[in-house]
């Protein structure tokens, strides 16, 4: 049985995404710096990317560590209460993020991942990735 009641849970849920928007704002920050220009958050776009390069035909996700559930990564860890509910939230989570890229796969787009971790910790070479992948040609990259 779930213990939190809704209020509660949103309210966790409302401060994990605000905190999560920072490395959003980074590699936006980056890249417009470094010229690129491009739109946020796709409208009419399966999954609504965060951000977008419509002539290049490129989608950027930005993930959260902890919400978007990296496996693996320091940042990444299921809370030791509620475990139940917050696993099951997890890989909703993951999975709806994977039939995202896909959905946009099949229409033609190319996607990038790139984890919180890789920006917050590593953002001198992730960042190069993130622009190499944006000239480039490859099909899809996830960074982090
Ligand atoms: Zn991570």
């Amino acid at each position: 049985v779930d213990r939190i009641d809704k209020a509660t849970r949103s309210r966790i849920m409302g401060r994990i995404r605000a905190k999560h928007s920072v490395p959003e704002m980074l590699v936006r920050r980056f890249l417009f710096a470094a010229g690129y220009r491009y739109r946020l958050h796709g409208k009419g776009l399966p999954g609504r990317p965060d951000i977008v390069f419509p002539s290049r035909r490129v989608a950027v996700f930005v993930h959260g560590c902890f919400w978007h559930g990296h496996s693996g990564c320091a940042l990444f860890k299921i809370p030791r209460t509620n475990t139940k509910f917050w696993s099951a939230k997890f890989r909703a989570n993951t999975e709806r993020d994977a039939r995202k890229r896909e959905a946009l796969r099949v229409a033609g787009w190319r996607v990038a991942t790139i984890w919180e971790c890789a920006i917050t910790d590593r953002a001198a070479k992730s960042l190069p990735r993130l622009v190499r992948f944006l000239n480039g040609r490859k099909r899809s990259v996830v960074i982090g």
